[in-house]
């Protein structure tokens, strides 16, 4: 099967906003490098990037432009938590392993910053705002103020605290928050620029970099690998897979794809809002998340409010989930009724079965990194260290991503059933307040 078409990119708020786009050109012919990257988002930029650090040769392959995937169309939440909180991991999996993966995502939020000013990125607009994550009803603020307190007393974690609901209507201007916790940590980005600035600095230090190139099978030949691209052979001693929610594109990534439940995100973005009711809201810039199953959340660009939020499983786009997404905005912030939304769009994120992503190998040859389960900004971003360090044959040790392997989905032909099964009860229960 063929990739597919790229949906309209006009559609997307950082398509229309994005910096000038460099383009990089289409692989051909019989090449040979040390390592293949398949896929051009964060997660295989990010490998290339420390690969070549460690003196290899890699080739960066992606089906698409370099910002088709979900890399390109991303809320631009820079975060370093995960789907299953700390304290979870602590009591399932033991102390130590929440503090490393807790360890992981400060280092992630780290690495942003830093990226941006060793490749002397323009144009990302990293704000270090931070995030609150809005409380919709008692018993969930009950549960953040335990959170809360367990990462200041346990992990030492001094960016948590928590705020009331008024403080939270002051922050948000929306008064449907019983209160919040706030996490100095993080901030938010123009995700498509990020990416563009990592892709365009890593082929001016003269990292191959090569869309519209879809692999479109891997296989062995010697004591290495041969990825068959449309016009030509490419050859290497290792392949990485960084196809995350796309893995399905083709043949090529075939082994990853019944280990992960693509679920569709939708955001949209409405137009500036100077000299309109909403002109306030959201002034200290952070981002906001809900602590709804169904989560919705919301952020400024500019002068612009962006919300997103996971709808139904789909292939394409849905006017409805749009729809539904724009009510719920106007339900929250009435200040922007009448309010033009001017983009709306949408990608999938990689859910796995234990909501945490995974980094390991399939053999002996091939890598793989991938399940950020909705938050992949930092991680995917700084991932590649530690994928490098696997290629050369290190072990790293990240907790749960490293410690646990990639388990496939069971009745994986029923997932698409199966999500819009979880989604309804997660709504019903958000819909009773439990
Ligand atoms: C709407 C939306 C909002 C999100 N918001 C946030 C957020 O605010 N904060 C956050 O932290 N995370 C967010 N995420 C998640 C985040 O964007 C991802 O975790 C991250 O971008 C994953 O990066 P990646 O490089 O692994 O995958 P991608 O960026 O998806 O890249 C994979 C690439 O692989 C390519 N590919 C697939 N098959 C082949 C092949 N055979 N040959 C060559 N190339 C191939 C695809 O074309 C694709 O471009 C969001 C995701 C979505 C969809």
């Amino acid at each position: 099967m063929l990739p597919q078409p790229p949906p309209a990119d006009a559609a997307s708020l950082w398509q229309a906003t994005s910096l000038a786009r460099p383009s990089f050109g289409r692989l051909s012919g019989e090449r040979s490098f040390d390592v293949i990257v398949i896929g051009g988002g964060y997660t295989g930029l990010s490998t290339a990037h420390y690969l070549a650090r460690a003196g290899l040769a890699p080739v960066v392959l992606e089906a698409n432009r370099i910002g088709w995937g979900a890399s390109g169309r991303n809320g631009g939440v820079v975060s370093g938590k995960f789907r299953v909180g700390f304290k979870d991991i602590a009591a399932r999996h033991g102390l130590d392993v929440a503090q490393r993966m807790h360890g992981l995502g400060v280092e992630a939020i780290e690495h942003v910053g830093e990226l941006i000013d060793e490749l002397g990125l323009e144009g990302a607009d990293y704000r270090p705002t931070g995030s609150l994550r809005c409380a919709h009803n008692a018993r969930s603020f009950a549960m953040l103020r335990s959170e809360a307190a367990w990462l200041r007393d346990v992990l030492g974690d001094t960016a948590v605290s928590i705020r009331d609901a008024g403080e939270v209507a002051a922050e948000t201007g929306s008064g449907g928050f019983v209160g919040g916790m706030l996490n100095t940590h993080g901030g938010v980005i123009h995700p498509l620029n990020f990416l563009l600035g990592v892709a365009g600095a890593l082929e001016r230090r003269g990292i191959a970099v090569h869309e519209n190139t879809a692999v479109a099978r891997v296989r062995r030949e010697g004591d290495g690998v041969v990825a068959e691209i449309p016009d030509g052979q490419v050859r290497a001693r290792q392949v990485v897979l960084a196809t995350n929610s796309y893995s399905d594109l083709t043949p090529a990534t075939a082994a990853l794809r019944t280990s992960i439940i693509p679920f569709r995100s939708a955001m949209i973005a409405t137009e500036p809002l100077a000299g309109t009711p909403g002109a306030g809201l959201l002034a200290s810039g952070r981002s906001y998340t809900e602590t709804r199953r169904m989560m919705r959340w919301f952020r400024k660009s500019g002068d612009r409010l962006l919300y997103g939020g996971r709808g139904a499983f789909g292939r394409t786009d849905s006017d409805s989930a749009f729809a539904a997404l724009e009510k719920a905005m106007v339900q929250q912030f009435p200040e922007l009724a009448g309010v033009e939304v001017t983009h709306r769009w949408s990608g999938l994120v990689a859910m796995t079965l234990d909501s945490v992503p995974h980094l390991g190998r399939l053999d002996d040859r091939v890598v793989y990194s991938v399940g950020y389960n909705g938050t992949g900004v930092a991680l995917a971003s700084a991932i590649g260290r530690h994928v490098a360090a696997l290629v050369t044959g290190a072990k790293p040790d990240l907790g749960l991503p490293t410690r646990l392997p990639l388990h496939p989905i069971p009745l994986y032909g029923l997932r698409a059933p199966a999500v819009r099964l979880v989604a309804g009860w997660y709504q019903f229960l958000d819909a009773i307040g439990r």
